[in-house]
């Protein structure tokens, strides 16, 4: 025996990703969080000395997967706000709840819930753009999820700070008070092009560059925010963001439902990443992105939830199984997207969009353990021909049997080791109760939007 390791996870099927591959009856050794062999059963078994072995007979181990744009502190408002558009959707009801109710307990408790909601549907990482960042950053870490924590900047004035110059200055105060934290990364994100200054932008370029910091912000997600800038700037969002210096490998473009050729060319040939967000898209009626053409440009794309008020489920089950369905429904070709990439997307697209492709996203020798085992065993799940197609088009989130981040359980046997459900059941209903009895009515919700 040659290989010591804190565990061996044995499964009737392994999905590296990278190398592209299915191992029939393979085996991941893990040790102090990282993954330190793959291959098969019958190849490491007599090589790897393991404190403890699991064997998963019916089950598909894969990367964990990778939830590249939230915001989780939103998630006591699931539900809150459905079957808007996003403009009235944001001033009529989302912006006037915030004002109300965003502090740091209505973050934490959300970022708690929506923590929870994503370990046990086999997220391990997510990247989350909202405020007080602390709040939420304590929450994840106390569930022990990978987060990449974005410090949102805007220009208006909400309980977490004034304007952007104070936005920047907590963001950054934040993540030097988390510096050394273990399973913790760091975004700057601007809101969007519509809430956020050249001068902003400008700043932001500079502390991007000089901090190694990647800029995850929305944009290009409606027609009206396009149209709002050539009236506005004379130009796209996009070509603005290029004048600003924000064109580059760091810049995380989350939405871009309305791209043309020049501009997927543009963010290709910049080394840009996108997140595409199908779910939410459709419930806000922004339209389709073009992820086959993204993916076809050579755009590194990870897949995302946004908030629960816009989607409302934190499941990137359900988003990879839709980004392949839409590409192929809007193009009239079943060949794009097959499922091989909708899981790439999932996976090592995201990790590698969020510059984590190194750490985590595909199972590989020295990358952290962030794993989940779906269990394909149910006569839902059979036959079973090929497992891939399977856990695209088939899996939902509750065949999720097994969760670990860094090598630490988080899921097993599909029951969350690090929260409980009963408390956090008293939690949501409680912020409910408070939530729905302080809802105005929709002429007061138009007297409280902010101008
Ligand atoms: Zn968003």
């Amino acid at each position: 025996m040659d290989i010591v390791a804190d565990e061996l996870i044995e499964a009737r099927w392994v999905l590296p990703v990278q190398p592209w591959q299915v191992i029939e009856h393979g085996a991941v050794a893990v040790r102090n969080g990282r993954i330190v062999a793959i291959g098969t059963a019958a190849e490491l078994a007599p090589r790897v000395a393991a404190s403890r072995v699991t064997r998963l007979p019916e089950h598909a181990l894969m990367p964990g997967l990778i939830n590249a744009h939230a915001h989780a502190g939103m998630t006591l408002l699931r539900g809150y706000a459905d079957d808007l558009t996003l403009m009235r959707w944001l001033q009529e009801s989302v912006w006037p709840a915030e004002a109300r109710w965003v502090a740091p307990d209505f973050v934490r408790d959300g970022t708690r819930l929506a923590c929870a909601e994503m370990l046990r549907g086999g997220v391990t990482t997510f990247s989350d753009m909202y405020f007080f960042p602390d709040a939420a950053i304590a929450a994840a870490q106390r569930a022990g999820i990978r987060m990449v924590a974005g410090l949102v900047l805007l220009e208006f004035a909400t309980a977490y700070a004034r304007d952007a110059a104070a936005y920047l200055h907590q963001g950054l105060a934040a993540r030097d008070r988390w510096a050394g934290a273990s399973n913790l990364h760091f975004t700057l994100a601007p809101h969007a092009p519509y809430t956020v200054s050249d001068d902003t932008f400008t700043q932001v370029a500079t502390y991007a560059a000089q901090l190694d910091l990647r800029v995850h912000i929305h944009v290009h997600e409606t027609r009206d925010e396009i149209e709002q800038g050539l009236a506005q700037n004379a130009e796209r969002p996009l070509a603005r963001l290029r004048r600003l210096g924000l064109l580059g490998p760091e810049l995380i473009g989350v939405h871009a439902v309305h791209l043309a050729d020049a501009e997927i060319a543009l963010l290709a040939e910049h080394g840009a990443a996108l997140v595409h967000c199908p779910v939410s898209n459709l419930k806000l009626g922004s339209g389709v992105a073009r992820f086959a053409d993204w993916l076809a440009a050579g755009i590194p794309v990870g897949l995302g939830s946004d908030s629960v008020v816009s989607n409302n489920r934190h499941d990137l089950f359900a988003e990879m199984r839709m980004a392949a369905l839409l590409a192929k429904g809007v193009s009239g070709d079943a060949s794009v997207v097959p499922a091989r990439q909708a899981l790439h997307a999932a996976t090592l697209g995201g990790a590698t969009a969020l510059g984590l492709g190194a750490e985590t996203g595909s199972l590989e020798p020295g990358k952290a353990a962030d794993l989940l085992a779906v269990d394909l065993g149910g006569a839902d799940s059979r036959p079973l021909y090929d497992p891939v197609s399977q856990l695209v088009y088939v899996a939902g989130r509750e065949q999720v049997s097994d969760v670990w981040v860094a090598g630490e359980r988080r899921v097993t046997g599909g029951c969350l080791q690090t929260d409980d459900a009963a408390e956090l059941i008293a939690l949501a209903t409680d912020w409910q109760l408070r939530i729905a009895a302080d809802r105005p009515s929709p002429d007061n919700q138009r007297g409280r939007t902010r101008s």
